[in-house]
């Protein structure tokens, strides 16, 4: 975790982050700024689907992806979208701690039996969905993905700056990641 950076004061702010979405959206949810009304979204954030998080952003801030382990290589069009039409010039890249997109191979027969029984499916289709699908999604290290994905998205989009971040589920706060 000695890549992570608190923000506890505006002055922790990266300065690559100070005066832009970013960093709006860092003092919004750790520093309890006072929400500004927005007509338009200011930035793309990108987020795991997992229950245990909610950012504290104001109105019309922002658009948010939300897909497991903040990986968005299968939600390109929306992020396309989100810049093209929504006109959105940075996407915050949020992981998170204890991210269940880690060693998903360990959950390989909760995933299968749950589908069985909460579902419905035919084991066996159970089975080839996950073996299918599990390498797709498998995410290694939270903060190592964050920091592939944001390298990714930055070839993909040069002119768009993407930060990378991490929510602890613990305080609920935002954590910047040192590249
Ligand atoms: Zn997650």
């Amino acid at each position: 975790m000695f890549r992570l950076v608190a923000v506890n004061t505006t002055d922790d702010i990266f300065a690559d982050y100070r005066d832009t979405p970013v960093g709006l959206l860092l003092e919004y949810n750790n520093l309890n700024r006072e929400h500004e009304t927005y007509t338009q979204a200011q930035l793309l954030i990108g987020m795991c689907m997992d229950n245990r998080k909610h950012l504290h952003t104001p109105d019309n801030f922002a658009y948010i992806i939300r897909a497991g382990g903040a990986n968005l290589r299968y939600s390109e069009f929306k992020v396309s979208y989100a810049i093209a039409v929504g006109g959105v010039k940075c996407i915050a890249l949020i992981g998170h701690n204890q991210c269940g997109m880690v060693n998903l191979m360990a959950r390989r027969e909760a995933f299968i039996n749950g589908l069985v029984e909460n579902a419905g499916w035919d084991k066996e289709l159970a089975e080839q969905h996950f073996m299918n699908f599990a390498p797709m999604f498998e995410i290694g290290n939270e903060i190592d993905f964050v920091l592939s994905e944001t390298q990714r998205l930055r070839s993909r989009y040069p002119k768009i700056q993407v930060a990378p971040l991490l929510y602890k589920v613990e305080d609920n706060l935002l954590y910047q990641i040192k590249e």
